[in-house]
C-alpha cells in the first residue's frame, strides 16, 4: 500500500488500458501516487433480490473493513447496478473525509437508456465518477459551480456537463486540508 497514496481496486473485469487511464487522472487531479489492484467479493451476498440490485452501503462498507487502510484511499470499482435504500440507484457512494468510495459502472452506458454509444463517452462519465467520489474522500461537499466535477449528478446527462476536474474553490480546499 502506498503511503498517503491511492488504490484503484477492481472487482470485475475491466480493460488494464480503461484503469490505466482513470489511475492517470486521478493521480493528476489529487496529485497522488495510484496503483491499481483486483479484488474478489461474492457479490450475491449484497444482492438484494426484491430491488434485483446491489446494496451500495453494504459494498462500500466490506471495502472499506476488507481493503482499506488509514494511510490511504481506496476505492472499488464495480460493474453491477447500485442501490442505497432512500434512492432508486447510485453511480457511486463514498465516506465524507473517509478512506473508502466505490463507484459502478452499470448505469453510465448510453446503450443502458437506449441510446447510441460513444467511443469516449463511457470512460470519460466513470473517471469523473471515480474522481468525484474521491473528493467526499477528501471531504469535498457538492459544488455548486456547473462544471465542477463536484456538481452533483443525478443522470448521466449532467455527468456529460461536466468537467473531470475540481473547479478553484474545490481544489484550494483540498490544497488547505493538505496542508493541515
Ligand atoms: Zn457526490
Ligand atoms: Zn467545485
Amino acid at each position: 500500500m502506498n503511503e498517503q497514496g491511492i488504490s484503484i481496486i477492481s472487482f470485475g473485469y475491466f480493460e488494464h488500458a480503461f484503469l490505466e487511464k482513470i489511475a492517470d487522472s486521478v493521480s493528476r487531479e489529487f496529485m497522488l501516487p495510484v496503483q491499481i489492484r483486483e479484488g474478489h467479493f461474492d457479490l450475491s451476498e449484497y444482492y438484494d433480490p426484491a430491488r434485483r440490485q446491489y446494496n451500495g452501503n453494504l459494498l462500500l462498507k466490506e471495502v472499506d473493513a476488507k481493503y482499506s487502510s488509514d494511510s490511504g484511499k481506496t476505492f472499488g470499482l464495480f460493474y453491477v447496478d447500485l442501490f442505497i435504500p432512500i434512492l432508486t440507484y447510485i453511480f457511486g457512494q463514498a465516506f465524507l473525509g473517509g478512506r473508502t468510495a466505490i463507484a459502478s459502472i452499470y448505469r453510465l452506458s448510453n446503450e443502458r437508456y437506449g441510446l447510441k454509444e460513444t467511443d469516449n463517452s463511457l470512460k470519460e462519465r466513470f473517471t469523473k465518477e471515480v474522481v468525484h467520489e474521491l473528493g467526499h474522500t477528501f471531504g469535498l461537499i457538492h459544488c455548486h459551480v456547473p462544471a465542477c466535477v463536484m456538481s452533483s449528478s443525478t443522470y448521466v446527462e449532467d455527468i456529460d456537463q461536466k468537467s473531470a476536474n475540481l473547479c478553484i474553490k474545490c481544489r484550494t480546499q483540498l490544497l488547505d486540508q493538505a496542508i493541515q
